[in-house]
């Protein structure tokens, strides 16, 4: 798949323009309100450092385009006008989330405060796009169908799948990517599926699940390790998402942890992907490229001699990679998640105590579970849509008004 940029980075300035500051904050106001559920006006002019004139031009947009909804006013006794306090339509609008991988398709559809309204799945051991965008073309029209929302309010999908995008002479092919998909970008899957679609990698998206409705919503800093097939990251740093130049910021599965270590697809030797993933688990306990390596077969596994054996070897690599990350970004923790089911994943964690003394705080916080399981990339994918400041389906939910 084509990475985003299409000019090097030296002749592109980022700039600040009048409506750029309007959706950003747009997207402010909604997710201070999602984060506390329930604030007023005056509340969001202190929360989000915005003018009272701003919030109430923002709001009442907002309100009248049905994603926010007003509450009984609260009497404050004293002065002025009773405040109102707001929160988020949950009905305001939906998203749309696909998560395609080796094994198969998952897809849902959640509404504006995250919850999942729908939810469809289809196994393809064979994750072509010829294969692949008919049978999402088909989930499409079953979660439209199954759901009974009304779709003139989806802000459009988002499509994950594993790593890597587009570098050259590296990982195109491996067992941890999908094959076929390197000339496809955003604008054919859009035109493809007939509505706007954002593309991301599945790190990536997961860490916007997790920043969005889960345990990172007050980290400012933080990096989601998402342990798949193979090993990424999601970086937010300063409250943002970090993509980096070619949106593949965060590929930490192919750092060297190991000098000499065991030989991976990348041409290199010792990746940490080769001691943390999915694939080096199934080598572990003999799975690999069998039909028993899913996530489903290993959440029946007992944890003995072979798990065992697989928790050592990832547990150091691991330690070393946290200790990394948090020396080069002060991050205020390492958030663990992915697919690997969650005993496993609790394992992982518990094994990798007590951590390299770094310039974080010698407590438990510096490590954090995140969602594990089997949706938890398609809900970071539904998150992608919502999370999209410049997502242009917000102009025309909001110039069309309440549905
Ligand atoms: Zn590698």
């Amino acid at each position: 798949m084509k990475s985003q940029a299409t000019l090097p980075d030296a002749l592109t300035v980022s700039g600040t323009n009048l409506e750029h500051a309007r959706s950003h904050n747009r997207r402010a106001v909604l997710e201070t309100v999602r984060l506390n559920r329930q604030l007023t006006r005056a509340d969001l002019a202190r929360l989000t450092a915005l003018t009272p004139q701003t919030v109430s031009n923002i709001t009442a947009e907002l309100l009248d385009a049905g994603m926010l909804l007003a509450g009984s006013p609260l009497r404050d006794g004293a002065r002025g006008q009773p405040a109102v306090p707001l929160s988020v339509n949950p009905d305001g609008a939906y998203s749309m989330g696909v998560h395609l991988d080796h094994q198969g398709v998952i897809a849902v559809v959640s509404d504006l405060s995250g919850r999942v309204r729908a939810r469809a799945e289809r196994a393809l051991p064979q994750a072509t796009p010829a294969a692949a965008l008919p049978l999402i073309d088909q989930l499409r029209d079953e979660l439209r169908r199954e759901s009974g929302l009304d779709w003139s309010r989806l802000l459009g999908a988002g499509f994950v799948m594993p790593g890597p995008f587009g570098v050259e002479g590296m990982t195109s092919v491996g067992p941890t990517t999908l094959p076929g998909w390197e000339e496809i970008d955003g604008r054919a899957l859009s035109r493809a599926l007939g509505i706007p679609v954002l593309l991301q990698k599945d790190a990536t998206a997961a860490a916007i699940g997790e920043r969005l409705y889960g345990m990172a919503s007050q980290l400012r800093n933080f990096v989601y390790l998402f342990v798949g097939t193979g090993l990424g990251a999601g970086l937010f740093l300063d409250g943002r998402l970090y993509t980096g130049g070619r949106s593949n910021a965060g590929e930490v599965g192919h750092m060297i942890v190991a000098p000499g270590g065991r030989a991976c697809e990348c041409g290199n030797r010792g990746c940490l992907e080769r001691y943390v993933s999915l694939q080096a688990l199934y080598e572990t306990l003999g799975l690999a490229d069998g039909a028993l390596a899913t996530p489903e077969h290993l959440a029946g596994l007992a944890l003995d001699g072979d798990g065992e054996r697989w928790l050592d070897s990832a547990a150091e690599p691991l330690r070393q990679a946290v200790n990394i990350l948090e020396s080069l970004l002060d991050i205020e923790a390492v958030v663990i998640g992915g697919l690997l089911p969650p005993r496993w994943l609790n394992a992982l964690v518990r094994r990798l105590h007590p951590l390299p003394v770094s310039i974080r705080h010698r407590d438990g916080e510096r490590l954090r579970l995140g969602s594990a399981g089997r949706d938890v990339v398609a809900l970071g994918a539904a998150a992608l849509p919502i999370f999209d400041e410049f997502n242009p389906q917000y102009e025309v939910l909001l110039k069309n008004g309440r549905a």
